[in-house]
């Protein structure tokens, strides 16, 4: 499946702000600023809350986007990428809240929850099982929650975890946005690839709900994927779920900021 084309940049772009702020990568000087709360969804998002437990959980009421992934994949940084903030998340990773739902609201009212990452090793099983069926039991129950967004170390490919994960929430019906994450670390060729075999994981572990899976090109230092991403959250937060997914999947392929070419394929820094 080819990757998807940035949504509504053209639009964004006619805008006599829109150069610092959506054209020109990270919007520093926009943090302060008026904007429209779908513009970039998750910017000016405040911590909330962190619950441990069902009973802990802020009642439904807005709509809710979680974050996924396993541990050391780049899921707070992606979340920061996208709140075009440098340390948001990284709240997320203080002692005490590293496995634990970590609730932050978005300017529009909307409330995102930072799931735990999954797959550290020093966990001890006890309370391992605990936070899996903790976060099994939102993902396939949580009302208020419009769409997961599963950030994926493009390098690894899909964890079993993250087939577990999937194989709870995909029945509800709601779309999933998979950020094939640290694409900079790779050549343009081993990008394609990267994505390619996510994209096939994805048909091959669950083709009834593959249409409700949108995997894009993502990296969260060197924008890749960043508008397309928010573009995606933006129109699930507006209740456009189905359509994002659709509309996402029929397009040509993204040409954002080409990543600088190394020449060589990076490994990790650990294992993960
Ligand atoms: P988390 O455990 O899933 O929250 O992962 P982190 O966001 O903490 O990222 C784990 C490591 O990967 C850190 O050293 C990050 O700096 C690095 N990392 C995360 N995303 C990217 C990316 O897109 N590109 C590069 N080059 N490194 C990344």
């Amino acid at each position: 499946m080819p990757a998807p084309r940035r949504l509504g940049a053209a639009r964004r772009c006619r805008s006599s702000h829109a150069k610092p702020l959506h054209c020109n990568g990270i919007a520093r000087s926009g943090e302060g600023q008026a904007a429209s709360p779908m513009r970039h969804p998750l910017q000016q998002a405040e911590y909330v809350l962190t619950a441990a437990n069902d009973e802990q959980l802020p009642p439904p009421g807005p709509p809710e986007i979680a974050f996924a992934g396993r541990s050391n994949a780049g899921k707070s940084s992606a979340i920061n990428a996208l709140a075009h903030r440098t340390r948001l998340a990284f709240a997320s990773k203080t002692p005490g809240r590293t496995q634990q739902i970590n609730f932050f609201r978005l300017r529009s009212g909307a409330l995102l929850a930072d799931l735990p990452g999954y797959g550290y090793a020093a966990v001890p099983r006890e309370l391992k099982r605990h936070w899996q069926q903790f976060l099994a039991r939102y993902l396939a129950t949580r009302q208020s929650l419009v769409g997961l967004v599963l950030v994926v170390d493009a390098r690894h490919g899909l964890a079993d975890m993250d087939r577990t994960l999937l194989a709870g929430y995909l029945p509800s019906g709601r779309p999933v946005l998979l950020l094939a994450t640290k694409m900079d670390k790779l050549t343009s060729s081993a990008q394609r690839l990267a994505h390619a075999a996510v994209t096939q994981a994805i048909a091959e572990a669950f083709p009834a709900h593959v249409r409700n899976v949108s995997v894009i090109p993502f990296s969260a230092t060197r924008e890749i994927g960043r508008e397309t991403a928010e573009a995606t959250i933006a129109l699930w937060l507006e209740g456009d779920g189905n359509a994002i997914v659709a509309e996402v999947r029929a397009r040509p392929p993204a040409k954002e900021k080409a990543p600088r070419s190394r020449g060589v394929t990076r490994g990790p820094k650990r294992p993960v």
